[in-house]
């Protein structure tokens, strides 16, 4: 299959990172082969093609360059989700837990209305922890989260099942187990 050989290829691990044990997925090899890049965002928009689709939103700090792009082929607008105190105007906060730790991520509150349908893009993943609160976080204010997509699945650590039992298809193109 070439396109999983095209990303499987420009996908980088690392080992040991950022600690022992981690073999931490590299993307920006992938971000940085013309091609690859371009196909991966191909191939995430790929059920959507000519839908209405309101907004895509993108976690900090990878789901943003995905995102960016997608929402471009999908002709929707782009909406940052971001950790917390960066964004400037009135948000809608969530706290979440990390692989390594709690934190809190945010949303403008005005950046999505409600029942408008929105795709949910990041580069990974892994527990599915970041990728629920985005979802729960986007429901606060009234979005139909449709989808949420992904390059790389970790399907050892059950995110996508996770996500599924909250009624939001996945979409992933390449795993690591
Ligand atoms: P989760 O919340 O456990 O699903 O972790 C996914 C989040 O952590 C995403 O925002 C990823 O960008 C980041 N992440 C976790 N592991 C990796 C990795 O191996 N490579 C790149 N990002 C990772």
């Amino acid at each position: 299959n070439s396109l999983i050989d095209t990303l499987e290829s420009t996908i980088r691990t690392i080992p040991d990172y950022p600690k022992p044990g981690i073999a931490f997925r590299d993307i920006t090899t992938l971000l940085g082969d013309a091609r690859a890049f371009r196909r991966a965002v191909d191939e995430l928009v790929q059920p959507w093609a000519g839908s209405k689709i309101d907004k895509v939103a993108g976690i900090e700090a990878r789901g943003f360059i995905l995102g960016g792009a997608v929402a471009h082929q999908l002709s929707a607008g782009f909406v940052p989700i971001r950790k917390k105190g960066k964004l400037p105007y009135d948000t809608v906060r969530i706290a979440y837990s990390l692989e390594y730790g709690l934190d809190e991520m945010e949303i403008h509150k005005d950046a999505i209305r409600p029942q408008e349908k929105v795709i949910l893009v990041d580069d990974l993943i892994a527990t599915g922890g970041s990728a629920d609160a985005a979802i729960r976080l986007m429901q606060q204010i009234g979005a139909d989260v449709i989808a949420a997509v992904f390059v790389i699945d970790l399907p050892d650590l059950g995110g996508a099942a996770k996500l599924e039992k909250l009624g939001v298809p996945v979409r992933t193109l390449v795993s690591f187990a």
